[in-house]
């Protein structure tokens, strides 16, 4: 998970015929690419208009800390955009990545380099939990990298400045 003040990062675009519409899985409006509805493994909506990114709904995680503590971070659903609502913690803290419905932990889909042990967790583009179409977020607080996966092709990657 990235943070309010992060590194610099880079979008790449993998894609670029990606084809967005009203209803397509990633979404293109007022000049941002967002993504209008993200699930767990179970199906659980995580999309909520609790808080809101520049109008669009934030996603909601449960996150847990080997120490025990439990917060929820409300993520900005814009891709590349660092923002999050929740509390600060220090940077590369590993944390568990839940549902705040049926807190079960979020699916692994592929390891990060950020710190041994760190994994991007999946949040589903669609409700049948299809790894083929995904958001992989890392399972470290501080992280930026992350990508949008949608019918088996990376569209997005947020890759971290050298
Ligand atoms: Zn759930
Ligand atoms: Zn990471």
């Amino acid at each position: 998970m990235s943070r309010k003040h992060t590194h610099k990062t880079s979008l790449k675009e993998y894609l670029s015929t990606y084809n967005f519409t009203k209803t397509s899985n990633i979404r293109k409006e007022k000049g941002k690419l967002y993504l209008p509805n993200v699930y767990c493994h179970n199906g659980h909506r995580l999309i909520t208009s609790e808080e809101l990114f520049d109008g669009f709904k934030a996603i909601k995680i449960l996150a847990i800390q080997e120490t025990g503590g439990r917060y929820i971070y409300y993520v900005s659903p814009i891709i590349n955009d660092p923002r999050l609502i929740g509390p600060d913690l220090p940077d590369k803290t590993p944390l568990k990545l839940c549902c705040p419905t049926c807190h079960e932990e979020l699916q692994p889909l592929i390891p990060c380099t950020c710190r041994p042990g760190a994994m991007r967790r999946a949040l589903f583009l669609t409700p049948k939990g299809k790894k083929s179409s995904a958001v992989g977020v890392c399972d470290t607080y501080g992280c930026p990298h992350s990508f949008v996966i949608d019918e088996g092709e990376i569209v997005y990657e947020v890759v971290e400045e050298k």
